[in-house]
This record gives structure tokens, C-alpha cells and sequence, in this order.
């Protein structure tokens, strides 16, 4: 048995030292478009872990991707390391819903922490005559990128309504697209699942486009929220966009979560952990969405068993008693 031990721990030792014997190495960090908060987020991800590991030469790069449902798909093909990813798609490939139906449990997919709160948006240009979910009949509406966290969670808005794809002219552009096409009135509303404040809707504020930002009714929003577990109900405050709303925003939400797979070295993952939570106050400070963060709820809202290496790191600082016991499996 104590051979076996010794044995193991060379074999780890081995294997987390092979990351810093390849310089050439590039770690990914999966993002989402370059109008999201995903990206921001993971280039300060990328500058805290490259900081950590300066004198190894790793070099890691921060990708503009399609989102959510893409970094997930890259992260268990091995095609990344890591992957920021909504928390109702987190449980939905862990489980082997929704998008991964088809392919069943995802058993390698670790989550690493959770990250800022995202709402799902629905946006409107004034000209549009869109003030209600139901008023989107006939229109010309961006539902998302097939990649994207936004496409899955606009369908099951549509479908609370009672509507499907063929009662509105749908769009499945990426964020940036949708954001060059709202401005030229060739869409006229989109969804957008994204924390509060986002630089989209503020720079389309700056460019003078009047819009309304569409609340749902409470029925419906109970309806999601009763019907999926991983959905919860939120409130924008006006204070987030004074210019466009009269008043609080209801909707519904999901939280922004860092992703693995369980085929990453321990190592790699515990140096990321620590990269980040060692530097809290600045990772805080990388963007406005992410001012309320605490080291407790990053902890929460996560589907996927937590990955060792986080969990190493979790350990030495005292914080597994945030994390629900199903999570700690290994
Ligand atoms: N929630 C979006 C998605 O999963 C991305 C939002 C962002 O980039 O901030 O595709």
C-alpha cells in the first residue's frame, strides 16, 4: 500500500512538472464575443495566471469564442483547459440535458469557482413598437449564436410565452454581429444572457439608439424558475442603465462559472485557483460586474464536481465549508 502511495505521488509529481518541461506551451482560457464581460474576464484570468507562472514560460491566451455551450465542447475535447460558462449549462451538460442529450453525462466536466450574476436581456429598438415578450410576433429578432449560452435560455423565453422560432424572423448571430445589426435597424430586438453593467448596452446608449429593455411578467418568470432548477429570478436595479430603465428590471438569471475537465493537471488548476483568489481585490476590480464578488459565492451555484486542484487550494485557505458536500466527490 505505501508503495502504491509513493508511487502515486511521483507519478503526480511527474505529471504536473511535464507543464512547466514544455515551454512552448499555451494554456487556453474559452471566452465569448469580444462585446461580452466573459472576455474581459478571462484576459484578467490569463494576466493573473501568466503573472504566477512567469518564470515557467507557459504563455496563456485568452480566445474569443462562440460562449458558453462552445468553451464547455472545447474544455472535454481537451481543445482548452478552461472554459467560462453559464451555470444552467454547467448542469446541463453534467447531467446530459439540453445540448448534450444526445451525448449524455459529461462526467469529466469540473467546475472551478463561479463568477458574476448574468440576467437575460431582451432588447428592443423604440422604432421596433416591442414593449412585451409577445409583442416580438413578427419580428425581427437575434435569438443567439448556436455556441452561445443566450440561444437556449431566449427559446425557453419564447416557449413561456407560448412561441417558438416561427412566430418571430429569427437570428442566431453572435454578439458582436447583433450589436452592428441592432445599430443599423436590421434586427430589431435581441437577447443577450450577460452580467449588469455590459459595455453593449451602454455603448449602444452612447450611440444616441433609443431602446427599451423588455421585462418579463411574473407568471412567466415563474414559470421558468419553477420549471428549471439552475434559473432564478432577478431584479436588474434602475441604477444599472438610468437611461433606460424607469424602473427595476424582472427577469430571470444564471451565473457566469469557470469550467475543467478532469483530464487537467491538478497543478495547472490549483495555480489558477490561487492566482485568482490570492488577488481578489483586483480580479474584483476588472470589471464592474464582478464589484460585488465575494470568496463565498464563488462558490455557489456550481453543478460539476469541484476539480482537485481548485479544491487543494479551497483546502489550504479554509473554504470547503462554503462548498456543498456533492461537489467534493474527489
Ligand atoms: N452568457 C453568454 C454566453 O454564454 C456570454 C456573455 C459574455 O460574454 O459576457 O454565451
Amino acid at each position: 500500500m505505501k508503495v502504491k502511495i509513493i508511487l502515486m505521488t511521483m507519478l503526480s509529481f511527474l505529471v504536473s512538472s511535464c507543464l512547466f518541461l514544455n515551454n512552448d506551451r499555451v494554456i487556453k482560457i474559452g471566452t465569448g464575443s469580444t462585446a461580452g464581460i466573459y472576455y474581459p474576464t478571462g484576459k484578467e484570468i490569463s494576466s493573473l495566471l501568466e503573472t504566477i507562472l512567469h518564470k515557467e514560460h507557459v504563455k496563456v491566451d485568452y480566445v474569443s469564442t462562440g460562449g458558453s455551450v462552445y468553451n464547455i465542447h472545447a474544455v472535454l475535447s481537451g481543445d482548452m483547459e478552461f472554459g467560462i460558462a453559464q451555470s444552467d449549462k454547467q448542469y446541463l451538460a453534467w447531467n446530459g440535458f439540453g445540448e448534450w442529450e444526445k451525448k449524455g453525462r459529461q462526467t469529466k466536466l469540473r467546475s472551478v469557482f463561479s463568477i458574476h450574476p448574468e440576467s437575460v436581456l431582451l432588447i428592443a429598438s423604440l422604432e421596433s413598437g416591442i414593449y412585451k415578450t409577445i409583442d416580438l410576433v413578427g419580428k425581427r429578432v437575434n435569438l443567439g449564436n448556436p455556441g452561445s449560452g443566450q440561444l437556449g435560455n431566449a427559446m425557453d423565453v419564447l416557449e413561456a410565452y407560448g412561441l417558438s422560432e416561427k412566430n418571430i424572423i429569427p437570428e442566431y448571430l453572435n454578439a458582436s454581429e447583433a450589436y452592428e445589426r441592432f445599430l443599423k435597424n436590421r434586427i430589431d430586438a435581441f437577447f443577450y444572457t450577460i452580467g449588469n453593467p455590459n459595455d453593449m448596452v451602454l455603448n449602444i446608449v452612447k450611440q444616441n439608439k433609443k431602446i427599451n429593455i423588455i421585462p418579463l411578467d411574473s407568471v412567466s418568470i415563474s414559470r421558468l424558475v419553477d420549471k428549471h432548477s439552475y434559473y432564478v429570478e432577478v431584479e436588474v436595479p434602475k441604477k444599472i442603465y438610468p437611461t433606460v430603465l424607469d424602473t427595476a428590471l424582472k427577469t430571470f438569471g444564471v451565473k457566469a462559472t469557470l469550467v475543467t475537465s478532469s483530464d487537467v493537471d491538478n497543478h495547472l488548476v490549483y495555480l489558477l485557483t490561487k492566482a485568482v483568489f490570492d488577488n481578489f481585490e483586483r480580479f474584483k476590480k476588472s470589471h464592474p460586474s464582478h464589484e460585488n464578488l465575494t470568496v463565498e459565492n464563488c462558490l455557489m451555484g456550481l453543478t460539476a464536481p469541484i476539480h482537485p486542484g481548485a479544491l487543494q487550494y479551497y483546502n489550504e485557505k479554509n473554504l470547503t465549508r462554503f462548498i456543498p458536500s456533492e461537489l467534493i466527490k474527489e
